[in-house]
C-alpha cells in the first residue's frame, strides 16, 4: 500500500498534501515543532525531530513508509541530509518537491552573501534601520551589530528575551502582499532588507516593495542541497507517488 510520509513546513509541503487528500492518497505529514500553530493540514501529523538518522530509519520501519517526499525549506539542510541517509538504509524512494531561487530583475538592488555569517558581516556599519527576514532561530547571529534598528517579522511571539536591543516585532506569517510589506517598510523607514533566498511566492512581496522603495537587499544563498531527485511541481509528486 502507498504510505508517503511528507516531511513539511512549507507552503509548497501544505499544497501537497491538500492534493494528495483531494486525490484520495493516504500519508503523513511531519512538522520539526519550531511553532506554536502548524498550519492545519488535512492529511494525519505528527511533530517533532525524528533523533537523526537512525531514528528516522526506525521511523520508517516502524510505520512502513513506502515513499518519502522531502518538502522543507531550502534552508532545512539538516532534515534533508538526513532524508536521503535514511532512504538509502532502509530502501525508501525519495524526491524533494523543491522551489527554483529568487533571481534579481531589473531594478533590484541586491548584494548576494553566502551565508548567514557573511550577512552578519555585511552589516558591520552605521546605524541603519534593518528589516531582518530571517526567522527566530537565527537572530542571535546578529548580536554582534547591536547598533542597528531592527524589524522582526516572526510566527509566533517571542518567548525570551531578543538577542538584539532595538527592534520592533510583527508576530504574522505568510503569505504576504506587496501593499502590505510596502507600507511595513514605509512606516518603519526601512533603510535594507536581509531576506534568506528561500524562493517561492510566500515570501516575495518584501523584495517587490525593496525594489519599489529602491532599497538594497542583503540575499543570504541557499546552502548546497545532498544529492537527490527532485521535482519542482505537486502533480509531478503526485504522478511520481501513483508510479
Ligand atoms: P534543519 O536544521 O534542517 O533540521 C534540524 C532538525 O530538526 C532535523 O535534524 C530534525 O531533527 C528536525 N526537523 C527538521 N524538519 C523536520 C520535519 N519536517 N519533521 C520532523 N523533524 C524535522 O531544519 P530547520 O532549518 O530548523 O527547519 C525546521 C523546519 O522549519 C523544517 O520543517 C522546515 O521546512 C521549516 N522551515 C524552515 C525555514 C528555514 O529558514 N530554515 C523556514 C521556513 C520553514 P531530528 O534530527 O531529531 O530528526
Amino acid at each position: 500500500m502507498t504510505n508517503p510520509l511528507v516531511l513539511g513546513g512549507t507552503t509548497e509541503a501544505t499544497a501537497l498534501c491538500r492534493a494528495m487528500a483531494e486525490a484520495g492518497l493516504s500519508g503523513t505529514i511531519s512538522f520539526a515543532g519550531r511553532v506554536d500553530r502548524p498550519v492545519r493540514q488535512p492529511l494525519p501529523q505528527r511533530v517533532g525531530g525524528f533523533g537523526g538518522v537512525d531514528g528516522l530509519a526506525q521511523y520508517i520501519r516502524d510505520n512502513r513508509i513506502s515513499h518519502l517526499v522531502d518538502a522543507t525549506h531550502p534552508f532545512a539542510v539538516q532534515m534533508s541530509r538526513n532524508a536521503v541517509e535514511a532512504c538509502a538504509l532502509t530502501g525508501t524512494p525519495l524526491v524533494a518537491l523543491t522551489r527554483a531561487p529568487w533571481q534579481p530583475e531589473s531594478g533590484d538592488r541586491w548584494r548576494a552573501v553566502a551565508d548567514i555569517p557573511a550577512a552578519v558581516a555585511a552589516l558591520d556599519g552605521a546605524p541603519q534601520r534593518v528589516m531582518l527576514a530571517v526567522g527566530r532561530m537565527h537572530l542571535a547571529e546578529f548580536a554582534p551589530n547591536p547598533q542597528h534598528f531592527y524589524l522582526l517579522r516572526l510566527v509566533d511571539p517571542p518567548k525570551a528575551p531578543l538577542p538584539l536591543p532595538d527592534t520592533h516585532v510583527v508576530v504574522d506569517r505568510g503569505p504576504f502582499s506587496l501593499d502590505d510589506d510596502l507600507a511595513l517598510m514605509r512606516a518603519h523607514r526601512i533603510d535594507v532588507v536581509v531576506s534568506k533566498n528561500a524562493g517561492g511566492t510566500g515570501a516575495r512581496a518584501k523584495l517587490l516593495a525593496a525594489r519599489e522603495l529602491g532599497l538594497p537587499v542583503i540575499m543570504i544563498d541557499r546552502p548546497a542541497p545532498p544529492l537527490r531527485r527532485e521535482i519542482h511541481n505537486v502533480a509531478d509528486v503526485l504522478d511520481w507517488l501513483a508510479h
